[in-house]
């Protein structure tokens, strides 16, 4: 019996090793990888950032043609704003990130950045623009220090130590055996959901974005870690236009614009109390959370 289960166990354990590695390199590939259809136009300038005014004109999208994800979103983020957009499993939410980020061209309308379409900049200038803080930070078989200098290898020391304290995870690395070179990732040191978000600040930190695009985590923190981590996420959209795909609605409550997105449209828009007093979708979702809240609460 032994003799059967002891490979099993370590074949188990290699598959999940090859299994979490291509999940690493998935994750690697949405991110990095542009689809052979965007391209930038010949000649095309650098975005120039002024006040950092995103605005999504009446814009259609769709993964084929045959089925319609995005169905003419209008949505204007003002310099510095902070927008949530929330909304049902499948509304299209993650569609509008990962357009702005312009992994894909819009089918129809114009996404714009101060007043430039996204199709007339170079994607490379884009890209240093807007800093993307993902559900899940993927952290790569190296160093810590090297995982928050990742963007930015010509970071010093000193600037990659002053966005981990901004990020409030200076405390945690340096009392790692190694500090800022303790490996990290598949091969090294396991984080914990809430370290790898901070690493994933603090990597966005040194990269100094003027827009911020904020993937929310769908796994719930414990609640000390995530007040934690939205005081820093906070501290970081100082100054800045700040996009956050919210699932929690109780995370979100003083944005400066809420967006409620259903089956690619935008239903309703305005702020927590706006949205509160229309008694429509916002409301209804929000008294189902705060319901589901109070019950986690009693169930602690
Ligand atoms: P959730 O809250 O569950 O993350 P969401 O609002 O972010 O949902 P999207 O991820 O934007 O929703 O997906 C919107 C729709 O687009 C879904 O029906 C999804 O199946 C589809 N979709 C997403 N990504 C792709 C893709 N790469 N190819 C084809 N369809 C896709």
């Amino acid at each position: 019996m032994i003799q059967i289960t002891m490979p099993l166990n370590f074949l188990g354990s290699v598959y999940r090793e090859i299994r979490q590695a291509l999940v690493d390199m998935g994750e690697m590939f949405d991110l990095l990888e542009q689809p052979a259809d965007v391209q930038d136009k010949p000649g095309a300038p650098d975005l120039r950032v002024t006040g950092g005014e995103v605005r999504f004109r009446d814009v259609k999208f769709g993964y084929d043609a045959s089925r319609p994800i995005l169905k003419g979103v209008d949505i204007t983020a003002a310099p510095g704003a902070k927008l949530a957009i929330v909304g049902p499993s499948g509304a299209g939410k993650s569609t509008i990130g990962r357009l702005l980020f312009r992994f894909y061209d819009v089918t129809g309308g114009a996404l714009e950045i101060d007043g430039q379409d996204l199709r007339d900049v170079t994607q490379d200038s884009l890209h240093k623009a807007i800093g993307v803080v993902p559900q899940d930070t993927v952290l790569f078989n190296d160093s810590i220090g090297y995982n928050i200098a990742y963007g930015r290898p010509d970071a010093s020391q000193e600037e990659v130590e002053s966005a981990a304290r901004a990020a409030r995870i200076h405390d945690f690395i340096m009392a790692l055996p190694e500090g800022y070179d303790t490996a990290v990732g598949e091969r090294g040191l396991k984080l914990s959901g809430g370290e790898k978000q901070r690493v994933g600040i603090a990597r966005t930190l040194l990269k100094d974005p003027p827009i911020l695009l904020l993937d929310e985590a769908t796994s719930a923190l414990d609640t000390e870690t995530e007040r934690d981590i939205l005081e820093s996420l906070r501290a970081m959209g100082e100054g800045r236009t700040v996009l956050t795909i919210a699932h929690r609605l109780s995370t979100i409550a003083d944005s400066d614009l809420i967006v409620v997105l259903e089956a690619g449209e935008v239903v309703e828009t305005g702020t927590h109390d706006d949205l509160l007093a229309q008694n429509g979708r916002y409301a209804s979702m929000w008294a189902r959370q705060s319901a589901e809240r109070a019950d986690a609460e009693d169930a602690a």
